[in-house]
């Protein structure tokens, strides 16, 4: 089975479901990765942070799937902005991936406190484009704020913008943000990974009853109704998951479809309380980590 593809505001198309492998062991990397593309993901999302980038490349260059058929995006860290640094990153990710092109390069996330940096590094991504290094570049985590500031200061508006989304934490003005400029809302924790970490009443995502109750009523799991909540609202969306039952369900979403209703109820689920840290307050020194070299 082929997913549906999405055409970015760059004319390029990426698959409508993708693969993360945020905090998948770099030991385990490989065999989730096989087994994605074995089931028919072609996304792969990684991240230099991730520190399994050379696990996602190993994997892809093993498997018979080729390389050309599959949309391989990663991000570049913080500690790796400026125009300069930034251009090495490049480097850094594709001599671990193994590859000598990436069909998405994104900046992981704005530094507010000191966004000549991020603009730094969003003209090398703007390079790399041009040169044909990358076939679309992006950002993660960019506020409408964010993205003002970058979008006065540079050329290309990103094709997509990488985000936490999931039924506890919609954050709908940043979907309206992106949409009005053109860019694609990816969805991270789409099925709201980050909320299993949380205490007290807020639960899992997984065992929500609204959720619950759509989910039965289609035959279908908590999990691939939320996905199915994020393709049929426009979103692309990119699960994790080491464990090869749950690779395969969350690829089996294109059976369906919720109706008005479903998705109004999920939306009236949301919470407004983020998951994963506030973009506002990422510096160097609260989240820095050096990136290693190939
Ligand atoms: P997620 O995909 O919403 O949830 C992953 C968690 O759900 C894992 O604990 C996984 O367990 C479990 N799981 C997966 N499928 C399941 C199913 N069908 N039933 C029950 N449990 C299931 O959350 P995420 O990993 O935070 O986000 C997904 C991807 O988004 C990441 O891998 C990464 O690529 C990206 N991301 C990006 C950022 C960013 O700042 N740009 C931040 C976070 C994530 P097992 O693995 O044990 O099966």
């Amino acid at each position: 089975m082929t997913p549906p593809s999405i055409t970015l505001n760059n004319g390029i198309t990426m698959p409508a479901l993708g693969f993360g492998v945020f905090q998948t062991p770099p030991e385990q990397t490989v065999d989730a990765v096989t087994t994605a593309l074995d089931v028919g993901y072609r996304h792969i999302d990684t991240a230099a942070a991730y520190l399994n980038e050379r696990q996602v490349g190993e994997a892809i260059a093993r498997s018979d799937v080729d390389r050309d058929d599959v949309f391989l995006e990663t991000k570049v860290w913080i500690t790796d902005y400026g125009y300069d640094k930034t251009l090495h990153a490049f480097d850094k990710s594709i001599g671990k991936l193994g590859v000598d092109r990436l069909d998405m390069l994104i900046l992981h996330q704005a530094l507010p406190g000191e966004f000549d940096l991020t603009i730094g590094a969003y003209k090398a991504l703007e390079k790399l484009l041009a040169d044909g290094k990358v076939r679309s570049i992006g950002v993660s985590n960019f506020m409408p704020d964010h993205l003002t500031r970058l979008m006065n200061e540079t050329s290309i508006v990103p094709a997509v913008n990488q985000i936490e989304v999931h039924p506890y934490f919609r954050q709908s003005d940043l979907l309206a943000a992106d949409a009005e400029h053109g860019i694609l809302s990816q969805a991270w924790s789409p099925i709201g990974g980050i909320t299993f970490y949380r205490n007290g009443s807020h639960g899992s995502t997984l065992e929500d009853p609204v959720i619950g109750d759509i989910a039965r009523a289609h035959g279908k799991s908590a999990a691939q109704v939320m996905l199915r909540w994020h393709l049929q609202q426009g979103r692309q969306a990119i699960p994790k998951s080491v464990t090869p039952s749950r690779i395969a369900e969350n690829f089996d979403i294109f059976d369906f479809e919720l109706t008005a209703e479903e998705l109004a109820a999920i939306d009236a689920l949301d919470t407004g309380v983020r998951g994963g840290p506030e973009p506002e307050v990422i510096t160097r020194e609260t989240f820095g980590l050096d990136i290693p070299e190939a």
